[in-house]
């Protein structure tokens, strides 16, 4: 209950914030800020419809497993390193898991394909720094949120791109089926936006001169700036994100325990130490 209305709060002032910061991006904050709205509403009603539940009724996939949908190329949410999948995501679901007494199994697919895995009830949930959306609210319920984000725009250092309005009339690459991938759509049309499967390859095509930009939540965006000569982040943000994990409409006891271990993980200090490893402050 606490904690829903943390997430409204937050939606909120992220909504205000961007109506008074983004002069200049009206037609994105305005977009943003609806869209938050809606956010906001859709979980205030879920909260109504929510019962008590309890740790026993959970369902999962796998019986003594937490299985978990991942997209494996959004760092440091979640990558490889040695073939294993590691990243803030994995540290702190393999924490849920522990603290449901089962083991923490990662598959790794497509990002289009999370919410259909996480909705037929083959994984128990989607965790792959994933944003709450009004649309995805439609089909799949989501946790409290344990980060927040923010779209940008990666340009090559010597672009003429300076601002999100100069998009208009540019190639822009994106991860398919992303929040990215829905804004520029919306913003620049269809034709403007080159879809890709992982970020990585939306930076190799803005690199060698496929696309002028690539839109991208923050975090990726500077550890690809970071892995590639050449590009730089701009200073105007394109819209404020909330992160949660993606659970069946079906499990709320699921959804109920990981509210429970997420607010015990924030609460003892050990969600900000993974955060902290993996971004390190500035
Ligand atoms: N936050 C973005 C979204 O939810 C991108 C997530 C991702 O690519 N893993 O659409």
């Amino acid at each position: 209950m606490k904690n829903f209305k943390k997430i409204i709060a937050a939606l909120l002032a992220g909504a205000m914030l961007m109506a008074f910061t983004a002069c200049g991006t009206a037609n994105t904050a305005s977009e943003t800020e609806s869209m938050n709205e809606s956010v906001a509403e859709s979980a205030a009603s879920a909260e109504d419809g929510a019962s008590a539940a309890d740790a026993a009724d959970i369902k999962f996939a796998t019986a003594g497993k937490l299985t978990m949908a991942t997209n494996a190329s959004f760092p440091p949410y979640e990558y490889y390193e040695n073939e294993k999948i590691v990243g803030i995501d994995a540290e702190v679901a393999e924490l849920i898991a522990q603290k449901l007494g089962v083991e923490l199994e990662i598959k790794d697919m497509e990002f289009g394909s999370i919410i259909g895995a996480v909705q037929t009830g083959a994984v128990d949930m989607g965790m792959a720094g994933m944003t709450v959306t009004e649309d995805r609210l439609k089909t799949v319920d989501f946790s409290d949120s344990y980060a927040t984000a923010v779209q940008v725009v990666i340009v090559k250092e010597d672009s003429e791109i300076a601002t999100v309005e100069d998009l208009e009339g540019k190639k822009v690459g994106v991860q398919e089926n992303t929040t990215g991938d829905i804004y520029a759509s919306k913003d620049l049309g269809e034709d403007a936006v080159k879809r890709y499967n992982k970020g990585n390859d939306a930076v190799a095509a803005l690199v060698s001169g496929v696309v002028d930009a690539v839109i991208i939540d923050n975090e990726p965006a500077k550890s690809f700036v970071a892995a590639n000569e050449g590009l730089k982040i701009l200073d105007t943000s394109y819209a404020d994100e909330q992160y949660a994990v993606a659970t069946s409409k079906d499990n709320t006891a699921l959804t109920e325990a990981i509210n429970k271990a997420l607010g015990e993980l924030k609460a003892d200090g050990t969600l900000d130490e993974i955060v902290n490893k993996y971004i390190p402050a500035e």
